[in-house]
């Protein structure tokens, strides 16, 4: 088990980029970037590295929609408590996390490597 694929932001503040720079995610993992269609400046943090396909994965103050500037780089995070199991987020690109195979995949990775079920309440009676 690795760290790299559990959705975790740097602690540092944001450097504005003229165009939002997927790769450049070890220098500048924090990224003001103006969005030339509403005007507004908005902060986009590197997430982690997908965890189906390796791929850097971007989130853009939940604004993910992957047919805005992260593209397939937005991340689609993998929440345990939607599986009724424990654990942190897990990275998933928008890529993988709209194909099956994919998708399903980092599902499985994310319950071995990193998920538990939650201890039942209810052993000790009966
Ligand atoms: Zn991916």
């Amino acid at each position: 088990m690795t760290t790299r694929h559990i959705v975790q932001y740097a602690d540092v503040e944001p450097v504005r980029v003229e165009s939002f720079k997927p790769r450049a995610f070890m220098a500048i993992p924090v990224q003001l970037w103006r969005n030339g269609w509403t005007g507004e400046d908005q902060v986009i943090r590197f997430a982690g590295r997908c965890v189906t396909c390796d791929r850097p994965t971007w989130d853009r103050h939940g604004d993910n929609d992957p047919r805005g500037v992260l593209g397939d780089s937005a991340l689609s995070a993998l929440v345990a408590t939607e599986y009724e199991m424990t654990g942190p987020d897990v990275v998933q690109c928008a890529l993988c996390a709209n194909e099956e195979p994919s998708y399903k995949h980092g599902l499985s990775v994310a319950r071995r490597d990193y998920w538990t079920y939650p201890e039942t309440a209810d052993t000790e009676e009966n």
